[in-house]
C-alpha cells in the first residue's frame, strides 16, 4: 500500500501523476479571489457573526482563565447543551456522559469515525458529487469508495445504484443531508432505504448535518431519528455554519455508547481536545433561543432569494436547493456563449474577469461521473444581501461582455 499522503491525494486529485502536489479547491478558489479583489462565493464561510452572548462567552471565558486542556470527550456543560439541542430540535434522547463527544470542527468527527470504524479492504460509500474530506479520510484509512450518482437537474440519488453499492465488504455510508456541494435534502424514501440497507449489510451510518438548521421546506429530520438507524449511526454537527464560526472549530459526534467509546480512542490521538474557551461558548450559542434559530433561516432564506432574483432569465440557472447554503448553477449557456467546455474553465477564468469566485462542481467527483456535471458551478450564497447583489450584477455584465 501507498504511503498515506499518495493515497489523499490519488483519491482527491491533489497529487498529480508527475507528483505535483496542490492545495484543495477552496483554498486554491480563495486565493484566486484574493489575488483579484473578487466576492467570494466559493468557499463558504459568513460574512457575519453569530449571537452575540456567544461571542462575549468566548471572551469571558478566557479572560477568567479557562484555558487549560478540556477533556477527550469534551466540556460537559456542552456536551449538555449538544443533547438538549438533539432533544428539543429532533426528540432524541442522547447520555452527554456516553454519547456525545466534541470535536475540533464536524472535520475531526468526520475523519475520527472514518479512521476508527474503517479498515483497509474495507468499502465506504458516498454520495456524489461528494464533500472532498470523505475521499481523503477514506483513504487515509485504506479503503476504497464506492460512489452513488446523485442524478442532476435534481441531484436525487440513484436509489438502484444505491443497492448496487451495498456489499458484504460495506463498512460504512456517509449521508450529507442536507447536501453540500448540491443543497438536495434526502427525501424519507431515500433516507428509510439507506437504513435499511445499512441494516442488511450490517454498515455504520455516518451523517455529516452541519446544515441542519438551513432547510427552506419541511423542518430538518435527522437520519439517526429513523426506526433502527440509532444503533449504528454517528451524527456530526457543528457551531460552524449554524453559529457563523467556522474559525472556532467546535463541532460533535453523538451516537451510541458502544461506537463513541471507540471514537473516543481515536479522536483523544487527533487533537486531543478542541479550543477550551471556545467549547464554553458554543455551549451559550446552541443555547440560543428559537428566534436565533428561526432569523438564521430567514436570513438564509431571504439571502437565497437576492440570488435567485438576481439571476433570473440569466444563462445562469439556479437550481433552488431545499437547504445548505450553496446553489448548483447550470451554466451550459454561459459555456458555449464563451466558448469554454467545462465550468472548470469558466471558474478559473471568472475571478479576474467579473470579479466573483464560484467552485466547479467537477471539483467534488470521480473521473467515471465528471462528465455529468461539467457544466454546473456552486455558488456559496452565505453572504450579506449587497454583497450577493453586487456579485449577480457583476456576473450579469460578465456575461453581457
Ligand atoms: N465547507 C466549506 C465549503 O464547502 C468550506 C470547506 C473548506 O474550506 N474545507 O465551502
Amino acid at each position: 500500500m501507498s504511503k498515506p499522503y499518495e493515497r489523499v491525494g490519488a483519491a482527491t486529485g491533489l497529487l498529480g501523476a508527475d507528483g505535483s502536489q496542490r492545495s484543495t479547491i477552496f483554498e486554491e478558489m480563495s486565493a484566486l479571489a484574493q489575488a483579484h479583489g473578487a466576492i467570494n462565493l466559493g468557499q463558504g464561510f459568513p460574512d457575519t457573526d453569530g449571537p452575540q452572548a456567544m461571542l462575549e462567552a468566548a471572551t469571558e471565558a478566557i479572560a477568567r482563565g479557562a484555558n487549560q486542556y478540556a477533556t477527550i470527550a469534551g466540556n460537559p456543560a456542552l456536551r449538555g447543551a449538544i443533547a438538549e439541542h438533539q432533544h428539543r430540535f429532533y426528540g432524541l434522547e442522547l447520555d452527554p456522559d456516553t454519547q456525545v463527544t466534541v470535536c475540533a470542527g464536524a472535520s475531526e468527527g468526520l475523519s475520527a469515525t472514518l479512521a476508527a470504524l474503517v479498515q483497509p479492504g474495507d468499502e465506504v460509500i458516498l454520495f456524489e458529487p461528494y464533500y472532498d474530506l470523505y475521499p481523503a479520510a477514506a483513504a487515509l484509512a485504506g479503503a476504497t469508495i464506492r460512489t452513488v450518482p446523485l442524478v442532476p437537474p435534481t441531484f436525487e440519488p440513484d436509489l438502484e445504484a444505491l443497492q448496487a453499492a451495498f456489499s458484504a465488504r460495506t463498512a460504512l455510508i456517509v449521508v450529507n443531508d442536507p447536501h453540500n456541494p448540491t443543497g438536495m435534502v434526502f427525501s424519507q424514501e431515500a433516507k428509510e432505504k439507506i437504513v435499511e440497507l445499512a441494516q442488511r449489510f450490517n454498515a455504520v451510518i455516518l451523517a455529516d448535518e452541519v446544515y441542519e438548521h438551513l432547510t427552506y421546506g419541511a423542518p430538518y429530520s435527522p437520519i439517526q431519528a429513523l426506526p433502527g438507524a440509532a444503533e449504528r449511526t454517528i451524527a456530526v454537527s457543528a457551531i460552524s455554519k449554524t453559529h457563523s464560526a467556522t474559525g472556532w472549530r467546535i463541532g460533535w459526534m453523538t451516537g451510541p455508547a458502544h461506537l463513541m467509546s471507540a471514537l473516543r480512542m481515536v479522536k483523544g490521538y487527533f487533537t486531543h481536545s478542541a479550543a477550551a474557551p471556545l467549547q464554553e461558548a458554543a455551549a451559550v450559542g446552541l443555547a440560543s433561543g428559537d428566534d436565533f434559530y428561526l432569523g438564521l433561516k430567514e436570513r438564509y432564506a431571504h439571502q437565497l432569494r437576492v440570488l435567485v432574483e438576481g439571476l433570473a432569465d440569466s444563462p445562469w440557472q439556479i437550481i433552488e436547493p431545499a437547504g445548505t447554503f450553496f446553489a448548483v448553477a447550470d451554466v451550459a449557456r454561459v459555456l458555449a456563449q464563451k466558448g469554454f467546455t467545462t465550468a472548470q474553465e469558466l471558474c478559473q477564468e471568472l475571478p479576474q474577469a467579473s470579479g466573483v469566485t464560484l467552485i466547479p462542481l467537477t471539483a467534488f467527483t470521480t473521473e467515471g461521473y465528471r462528465s455529468q456535471v461539467e457544466g454546473y458551478v456552486r455558488f456559496a450564497f452565505c453572504k450579506k444581501p449587497e454583497v450577493l447583489a453586487t456579485a449577480t450584477s457583476r456576473i450579469l455584465a460578465y456575461s453581457a461582455g
